[in-house]
This record gives C-alpha cells, sequence and structure tokens, in this order.
C-alpha cells in the first residue's frame, strides 16, 4: 500500500491546528533569534516539551544571549536547566558554547550545517532545526516523530534516523523540507503516540497502513456476561494514581476483578471513594510499614471467603499477597519482591516465590486459581528492551528467570504469551530518560493461570495506554 504524501500532510496540516506547537517552533516564531533557537534546541533533546520550555525560560531569563551565557559557569547552568535529560551533559555543552562561537564564528550561530556540526551538543537533528527554524533554510529534521511515522506510513523503510533523513531527502516534496518536523512532532505527541497510538480517533485511521503499530484498545468486550474481565495493576501509589485519572481509567477498562498492588498505604489514609469503590466489594492488606507495598483487590461480585497472607510473617508483614474465593475460582493478588541493587534481596524472593508457588497449587487442588500481579520478573529475553545488558540486574538475573521457567514448567500459564508472541510489550518502564516514550521497557506484570484452567483463558491484553503509574495495567478476559 502506497500512501499519498501529499494527501496525508494536507490533512495533518488542517489537523494539527488545535494541538500543542511543539516548544522550538514556539521560541522560533517568538523570538526569531538563532541563538534561543540553538540553545532551546539543545535543552529539548529527550525531554518533555514541557519541561524544556520552563527551563529554556529560566535560562533565558539570566542568558538571553551568547555573551550572558559567557557568563555563566558549569554548575550555575546545571541548576538553571534542571530536570531537562541528561542536564549535567547539556550544561557542559552550553558552557563550552560561547568560546566556540567566538573563536570560529564571531560570536554568531553558525547558518550552515558544516558550521552547526562543530558545535558542542549539535548533531544533524539540533542543525536541520535550527537551520530549518532559526534561518528558513531548507532542512529535513528527522527526531523520533518523523522516523517512527514515516516507517508507520511505509513511506520510507529505515532503521535509523538518519537513515530516514537521507531517504525523505531523495524523495519528500520540498515544499515539506522546513514544516514536515513541527508537524509529525504535534502530531506524535497528541494522536500517533509512540505507545498505544489512537487510531481509534485518527483522521488517517482508513488510509494509513499502520506498519508495526499496535493501537489502543478502548471499548470494553462484548462479554454477554460469559466472560471476566480480570485486571492487573502496580499503581505505584493508590492514593497517587487517584489524582491522575484512576477512576476514568477504571470505567474504560471495566473490570470485574482488579488487583493492585504497591498501594502504600493503609486503609483509613485512602480517599472514601477508594475505600469503598462505587459497584465493587473492596478488600485491602496493607504492609506494617507504612507508605510501603500492600495490596488490594476490588470485585463485582463478594467473594466467598478471603485470606490474607501465605502463612509466613516474614512475608505477611510485608502486605504481599491477598486471595479471593470465588464459586469457581480463586484470584491471588501478589506484590512480589524485587531483589533490590547488588541483589540483597534476592534470597529473601526466592523464599517467596516458593511459598507464594506451593500456596497457589494448593489451592489448584480445589478449583481454578488465578496468581496475578507485579512479579518482578522479566521471564525471557523478548519481555524486556535490553536483555543483554541487564543479565545481572534486579528482575533479570539468571536467578529469577530460572524460578520463573520452574514456575510455568509445573503448569502454570502466562495468559498474555498464551496469546501473544509480539516483542515489544512492555508492562514497566522506568521513570528515567523518558523510557515510556520510547518503549524501554520490562513485561513484569503477570496474569497467570493453573494448567487445568487454560480453556478458561479467552484473551489477554496489555494496556499501555493507560497512565498513572510507571507500570500499566494488564488484562485476562478469563471464561466464566
Ligand atoms: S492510524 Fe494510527 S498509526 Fe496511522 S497515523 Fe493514525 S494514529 Fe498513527
Amino acid at each position: 500500500m502506497t500512501i499519498d504524501i501529499e494527501e496525508f500532510i494536507g490533512i495533518l496540516e488542517k489537523e494539527v491546528r488545535n494541538y500543542q506547537v511543539p516548544v522550538v517552533d514556539l521560541i522560533a516564531v517568538q523570538t526569531k533569534d538563532p541563538f534561543k533557537v540553538l540553545v532551546a534546541t539543545i535543552l529539548s533533546a529527550r525531554t518533555k516539551d514541557e519541561v524544556t520550555a520552563v527551563s529554556s525560560e529560566r535560562l533565558f531569563k539570566k542568558a538571553g544571549t551568547v555573551e550572558e551565557l559567557a557568563e555563566l559557569d558549569e554548575a550555575t547552568l546545571q541548576k538553571l536547566i534542571y530536570p531537562v535529560g541528561f542536564y549535567k551533559n547539556k550544561a557542559r555543552y552550553l558552557a563550552a558554547l560561547p568560546g566556540k562561537m567566538a573563536t570560529d564564528f564571531d560570536s554568531k550561530v553558525p547558518d550552515s550545517m558544516e558550521g552547526l556540526l562543530t558545535l558542542p551538543g549539535v548533531g544533524r537533528k539540533t542543525a536541520n532545526l535550527v537551520l530549518a527554524q532559526a534561518f528558513g533554510i531548507p532542512a529535513i529534521c528527522v527526531d523520533t516523530h518523523v522516523h517512527r511515522i514515516m516507517n508507520i506510513w511505509g513511506y520510507v523503510e529505515t532503521k535509523k534516523p538518519e537513515q530516514t533523513e537521507m531517504a525523505l531527502r531523495k524523495k519528500l516534496p520540498f515544499k515539506y523540507w522546513i514544516p514536515v518536523n513541527s508537524l509529525l512532532v504535534a502530531f506524535g505527541q497528541g494522536t500517533c503516540r509512540p505507545v498505544a497510538p489512537h487510531c481509534d480517533r485518527c483522521v488517517l485511521t482508513e488510509a494509513c497502513p499502520r506498519i508495526g503499530v499496535s493501537p489502543r484498545k478502548l471499548k470494553a468486550k462484548n462479554t454477554k456476561g460469559e466472560v471476566l474481565r480480570l485486571v492487573s495493576w502496580n499503581v505505584n501509589g493508590l492514593r497517587a494514581v487517584y489524582k491522575k485519572g484512576f477512576m476514568e481509567s477504571l470505567k474504560e477498562m471495566a473490570p470485574d476483578v482488579m488487583g493492585l498492588q504497591e498501594i502504600k498505604a493503609m486503609v483509613e489514609q485512602l480517599p472514601d471513594p477508594l475505600q469503598k469503590l462505587e459497584g465493587y466489594h473492596s478488600y485491602f492488606y496493607s504492609a506494617e510499614r507504612k507508605g510501603y507495598s500492600g495490596v488490594a483487590t476490588y470485585s463485582r461480585q463478594k467473594a466467598e471467603s478471603v485470606i490474607r497472607g501465605i502463612g509466613d510473617p516474614r512475608f505477611d508483614e510485608e502486605g504481599r499477597v491477598l486471595t479471593l474465593e470465588f464459586p469457581t475460582y480463586y484470584f491471588i493478588n501478589c506484590y512480589f519482591p524485587n531483589s533490590k541493587h547488588g541483589l540483597s534481596r534476592l534470597g529473601f524472593k526466592h523464599e517467596f516465590n516458593v511459598t507464594l508457588q506451593s500456596f497457589a497449587e494448593e489451592l489448584a487442588k480445589k478449583k481454578s486459581v488465578v496468581v496475578c500481579g507485579d512479579f518482578n520478573v522479566a521471564h525471557k529475553e523478548i519481555d524486556l528492551a535490553n536483555p543483554k545488558q541487564n543479565r545481572k540486574n534486579p528482575g533479570f538475573t539468571p536467578e529469577e528467570c530460572a524460578w520463573m521457567d520452574s514456575f510455568t514448567e509445573a503448569g502454570w500459564i502466562d495468559s498474555f504469551r498464551a496469546k501473544n508472541k509480539e516483542p515489544e510489550q512492555y508492562s514497566w518502564w522506568s521513570y528515567r530518560s523518558r523510557a515510556r516514550d520510547r518503549n524501554i521497557g520490562w513485561r513484569i506484570d503477570y496474569l497467570c493461570v493453573d494448567k487445568k484452567s487454560r480453556k478458561r483463558i479467552v484473551d489477554a491484553e496489555i494496556y499501555q495506554h493507560i497512565y498513572g503509574s510507571d507500570h500499566c495495567p494488564v488484562v485476562l478476559d478469563f471464561m466464566k
């Protein structure tokens, strides 16, 4: 399928009029100052636009010209631009910039690719953006959005942004060279997002080939009452996620049973709507230590019985396991220990895993069992973005993966992998380095079922489009 680029860009030009303007474009329009465009572009790399805007403004109050910038030392610059990504490196580049510009360019921003590339912290992407925005010189700035979306459309077939730039230089009509970046950055931030693009509301949805895309899924399935929707979500603080749209997410997911981990609260610390969630029966098992660990389960159906803990005070004082019994199955909600930096809790975690497994296996003798939660381990290489670099790190050590092997070899079924073999399907991303935007993540949240219940797995998904925590919810549609 070949797309009509003129048609696509024409549609987007109308579409993004109401979108937020990318910050560098805004600074270019407002200031028409090549120095400020250059500095803002350096700050914007791997940084959210809102952060770049605030940091740029703070910096420009002290250093609106290259001469003023020369007065500031690296430590001051670090403070002024924090918390942009890689602020230490960027402060170093900015500290070196006035000297380089004075020596080679008479303290002016050079208006050529060759000149710009000699400046500290300036690569092709930055240079192209400065040429286009500060000087109006036709140049194609290929950032992650342009690279990604052009490949989704099949307009180019490239692996790296530099290759995309070269491919676009050969085929993209000249008139789009300058505007294509701001168009696709705005569109990529608003609709065609890096994770779970909003294809359901996209103006290009009919014509887009959607190469390599996993769009967000919105609607609850028409289950006709035969299927239960089970959800597991490490919320990393129930009070925090409540302030970040938890109720809207709940409405969208429409779970029958939802296990939450790391609630980090005693029941009485929760706002009333969470203590007794409307339409649900609410069950809690908090850690003895305030603000730490803890699990909660909300269920539309009242549980026949509730088991708090797994009978070992070492684990139970940390509020890690809460089990609800229903007529045809047990729902075990678990927050597995983290083996911690230096693997100081690797032994503790292993003992927890083994105890939990025998607990679940006892219950599975009576009826179906669903074990859900943050397992704090990526099982196989496909389950994390950088397996080689993480082989010795908590969550992917050979010991932790070996337990997960033994768990599945004992018959426990990872419901997501039973339905989906695709790579790059993650449920947790570090808060650092915009890992979620770049989908540098790990799949460490699971809904597993006992071997006799395989046929009850209807579907399993990861709701990457739901925000509010560093984890996203994972979902199992389970036959009643
Ligand atoms: S249909 Fe989906 S993949 Fe295609 S441009 Fe729109 S949001 Fe992106």
